[in-house]
């Protein structure tokens, strides 16, 4: 193994999941300089997918989603600090300055600041009009629904459906707003589109497609959401979900390349040499999407952080992970794996149960891009393992 010099400082600005991922990977590495993990919200380093459901279910953070813990921190000697924003980065001086004043001089800088929700033009965050990105947020929001009885939801994408699929099971009257003509239309094709709208009706949720909305105003306890066409929907509680914006700035002012995102190589590179992103922020070549590519999941947090790590000490090693992500509605698993958002040919497994799906998306040239389950695993996983070999060659035998 490759030995780092002990006297070596690597920063990470980000105290989230990518950011515990790469704190923890650089020492089981092997490096043995000082690792300062940087934080700006009050709490350690978690995982986000719990806040909209088991958090707005009204349960609490399972243990094994804090990623970074005492014992950890003691065991593998990482320093973090909290509550504590990053102002500016000085690249000529190698410094981190935070809003606290405090200044940190580095030897490598790993960015892993994520993203921030979107806000709606005209939408304020009020006691009563959230949006969901932190565990404070999902507090909050989870604590207005305990006291409401309808909530309108802006935005039908994942975060969008989790919260309506949250707030239904709370019994909670639930409209969901979205601008476009189907559910997640970003990120899945229209059968799963369709698929999810039948989920949300069938459990009690109105959606309105096409929803241009006007105006966002609070009165009386109330929030009110008037549309272009006029019509107006009154809730005890809004959210919006439309979306995240990468938080950039800080690599943007200090000199490093951003194009919505901070771009970064394969290895998490920079355009400074000894400067890393990974997790949410991170533009990379990716090459199932075939240009440089943002991805917002889970997965793509902790595999992305953990080769940036390996790579920064070093390692031969370069992060080419098939597209994974999940979403759990109404006790339903989702999983959704490569690009099925690219497919022309939609397939089904006829052999899944009859509430579960699978279904394979094929482009034009008849080669697997994607596959979509629902509450079938076993059939999903070999969809998800032949796409990561690259083996597209779809055998459609058996499948409808
Ligand atoms: C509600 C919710 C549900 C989700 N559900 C799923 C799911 O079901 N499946 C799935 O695959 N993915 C899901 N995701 C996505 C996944 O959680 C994210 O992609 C992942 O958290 C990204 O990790 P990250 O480390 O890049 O960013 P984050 O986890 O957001 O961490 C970034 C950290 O950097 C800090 N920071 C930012 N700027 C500064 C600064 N200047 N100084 C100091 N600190 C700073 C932020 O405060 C934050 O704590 C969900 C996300 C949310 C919000």
């Amino acid at each position: 193994m490759t030995k780092h010099p002990s006297h070596e400082t690597y920063v990470i600005i980000g105290a989230g999941q990518a950011g515990a991922w790469i704190a923890r990977t650089l020492r089981s590495e092997g490096f043995a300089g000082r690792i300062l993990l940087l934080g700006e919200e009050p709490h350690p380093a978690y995982e986000r997918p719990p806040l909209s459901k088991d958090i707005l279910q009204g349960r609490k953070l399972a243990p094994a989603a804090w990623l970074i813990t005492d014992d950890i921190l003691d065991e593998l000697t990482i320093e973090m600090r909290l509550n504590c924003c990053v102002d500016r980065v000085d690249i000529a001086t190698q410094e981190v300055i935070c809003l606290d004043g405090s200044v940190e001089v580095y030897d490598k800088l790993f960015f892993t600041t994520g993203s921030a929700a979107r806000l709606p033009h005209g939408f304020d965050t009020s006691e009563r009009a959230f949006v969901l990105r932190t565990l404070d947020d999902a507090t909050a929001m989870a604590k207005a629904m305990s006291q409401a009885n309808r909530a309108v939801v802006v935005g039908g994408g994942w975060i969008g459906l989790e919260v309506a699929a949250s707030a239904r099971s709370r019994g909670l009257d639930v409209t969901i707003l979205e601008v476009g003509t189907r559910l997640c239309a970003r990120s899945v094709p229209p059968v799963v589109s369709q698929w999810l709208y039948d989920q949300h009706v069938d459990n009690g949720v109105e959606i309105v497609l096409n929803a241009k909305i006007r105006s966002y105003c609070e009165r009386n306890d109330q929030v009110e959401v008037t549309l272009c066409d006029d019509s107006r929907l009154d809730a005890d509680i809004l959210v919006a979900g439309i979306g995240n914006v990468p938080l950039d700035g800080l690599a943007r002012d200090a000199g490093i390349a951003v194009d919505d995102g901070i771009l970064v190589d394969s290895r998490g590179r920079t355009s400074i040499p000894g400067i890393y992103a990974a997790g949410d922020v991170a533009r990379f070549d990716c090459k199932w999407a075939g240009l440089p590519t943002r991805r917002e999941s889970w997965a793509n947090a902790q595999e992305q952080a953990i080769v940036v790590a390996k790579a920064a000490l070093g390692h031969d090693c370069e992060y080419d992970t098939l597209p994974w992500l999940w979403s759990d509605q109404y006790g339903k698993n989702i999983q959704i794996c490569g690009n099925p958002e690219l497919g022309r040919t939609v397939l089904t497994d006829p052999g899944v149960s009859h509430d579960a799906r699978c279904w394979a998306f094929l482009d034009d040239t008849g080669r697997l891009v994607g596959a979509v389950a629902i509450d079938a695993p076993r059939a999903f996983r070999p969809l998800r393992r032949m796409l990561q070999k690259g083996h597209t060659d779809f055998p459609t035998e058996g499948w409808i």
